[in-house]
């Protein structure tokens, strides 16, 4: 007889712990199925050890400003591999927390592979297990080209892996991953190009944030070159690699190439069609608002839907599935409008809402567009002359808030608060209505004219 619960969630990472915890919160016997560390991407591989290295470079450029301020700082050394054993030992401390958690809060931690065997049978290394509710939430996995070299390439997952300091190093790509880790691998005093296969990166964001990314981490030393398509990677016997670009120029003496061009939906492995769940031609799952799959009782929350690949993302659509399906909330789900997210470049993005070309698109003439740029307090007195760029994007004649874009240091503090206004509907007047907070930069978000 194989164990019986009421939910499993394939993954232990954002979405599927989220959805069990919820579940057993309600009484329900519960199972999450991990074949790694648990946590998943964010933990492990993604938005804390990332965050850990955007706050150490944040504090090599705090230690150059310093000088503005009156202090005589000599750095004597830059220790990467302190770090990363300091910030694998705090990311250790979080697996072990989960699994103590997960004993506690009585949630089954089944150890191996899900693959589906029929719609309510999951085979987990070679153990049969039954569930009423199956919720699919695997995660993805980085992207490499089919190339020759492609053997020498690191993605995000091998970056963290990095036990040495690379001096010289590429990064492939123009989303969240290359931008922000080309910003932090400059921080730390890499010599870093970045290789963008258009004129420009984070094609989705206002071009007021792209263009004023793009200003200060060219002033902050990151050579950034346009329009290069890689066609072969090449290591040398010292060890160094060279980069063989289509329009024949050759790029070298790399002791490091990272790619981070996207993700992959993690769903080879589950045999999808023994249950009858239907993927795209991707591999991601489409689920309708309710995060239901075409199979009635099988689910999919966070990336592998392919929608919003962020980590609140995933834990808001699975505590929501699981409010619906056991907490009797018939309608409870997640709303994907006007989610806030934060690009951890140098200087930090926050962005909620319709970009200008968005909104124009949409609402043609009815859009007026408020716009800040300035250096902030704090770079008045420091050598780096950094600027702070904000833009709310508002529409009709009540000028209702429907884009903030903001640019600078903060911004990734900032925007929360103002995530919540967006979301409320707030207009431009109520933004002005809320007295400022003085001297900071996000007070320019409520006195822009
Ligand atoms: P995951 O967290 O990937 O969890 C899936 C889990 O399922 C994994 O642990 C995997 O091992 C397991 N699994 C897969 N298949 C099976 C199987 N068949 N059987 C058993 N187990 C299986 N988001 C943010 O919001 N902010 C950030 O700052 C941020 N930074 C990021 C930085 C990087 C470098 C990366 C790569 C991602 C970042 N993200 C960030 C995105 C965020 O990590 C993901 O959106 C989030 O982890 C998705 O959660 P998930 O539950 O869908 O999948
Ligand atoms: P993204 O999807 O954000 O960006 C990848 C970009 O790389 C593409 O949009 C494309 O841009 C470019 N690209 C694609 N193929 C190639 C290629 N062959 N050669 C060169 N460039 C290419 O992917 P990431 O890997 O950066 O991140 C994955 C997801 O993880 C993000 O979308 C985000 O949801 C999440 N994440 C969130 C973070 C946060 O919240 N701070 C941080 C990190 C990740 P173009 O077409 O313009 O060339």
């Amino acid at each position: 007889m194989s164990k019986h619960f009421d939910l499993i969630a394939i993954g232990a990472g954002s979405g599927g712990l989220s959805a069990a915890e919820r579940a057993a919160e309600y009484g329900m016997k519960t199972a999450v199925v991990e074949n790694n560390r648990l946590g998943g991407t964010c933990v492990n591989v993604g938005c804390v050890p990332k965050k850990v290295m955007w706050f150490a470079s944040g504090i090599a450029e705090t230690l150059h400003d310093a000088e503005g301020y009156g202090f005589d700082v000599t750095l004597d050394n830059f220790d990467w591999a302190n770090l990363v054993d300091a910030r694998e030992s705090y990311i250790n401390g979080i697996n072990e927390w989960y699994g103590t958690y997960l004993t506690d809060s009585n949630i089954e931690h089944l150890h191996g592979t899900a693959k589906f065997i029929d719609k309510h049978t999951l085979d987990v290394d070679s153990t049969r297990y039954t569930a009423d509710h199956i919720v699919i939430a695997p995660g993805g996995y980085p992207m490499v080209p089919d190339i020759p070299g492609k053997e020498h390439i690191l993605t995000s997952d091998g970056f963290f892996a990095l036990k040495q300091q690379p001096k010289r190093v590429a990064v492939v790509g123009a989303g969240y991953i290359a931008v922000e880790l080309a910003g932090l691998l400059n921080g730390l005093g890499s010599d870093v190009s970045l290789l963008l296969r258009k004129d420009h990166f984070l094609a989705s964001f206002d071009a007021m944030l792209r263009e004023t990314l793009m200003e200060e981490m060219v002033e902050a030393g990151v050579n950034i070159m346009p329009r290069i398509n890689i066609d072969q990677i090449e290591k040398l016997e010292n060890g160094t690699l060279t980069i063989h670009c289509a329009s024949g120029v050759t790029l070298e003496n790399y002791d490091a190439l990272i790619y981070a061009i996207g993700r992959a939906p993690n769903t080879a492995p589950l045999s999808l069609e023994s249950a009858g769940v239907i993927a795209d031609e991707h591999g991601y799952i489409p689920t309708d608002e309710y995060q239901n799959t075409n199979i009635p009782n099988i689910y999919a929350v966070g990336d592998v839907t392919g929608r919003a690949q962020l980590t609140p993302v995933a834990i808001a659509a699975g505590r929501r599935l699981s409010d619906r399906l056991f907490n009797n909330m018939p309608e409870r789900k997640l709303d994907y409008e006007n989610i806030p997210t934060v690009v951890f470049s140098h200087p930090p993005i926050g962005t909620i809402g319709l970009t200008e070309d968005e909104a124009r698109q949409l609402h043609g003439d009815a859009v007026k567009v408020y716009q800040s740029r300035f250096t902030a307090m704090y770079h008045a007195l420091s050598p780096n002359s950094q600027k702070t760029a904000m833009k709310l994007v508002c529409v009709g004649a009540s000028e209702k808030v429907v884009g903030v874009h903001i640019i600078g240091m903060g911004a990734d503090e900032m925007l929360q608060g103002f995530g919540v206004a967006v979301k409320m509907g707030a207009t431009k007047k109520d933004f002005d209505n809320c007295v400022a907070i003085h001297p900071t930069s996000s007070e320019e978000l409520v006195t822009m004219r």
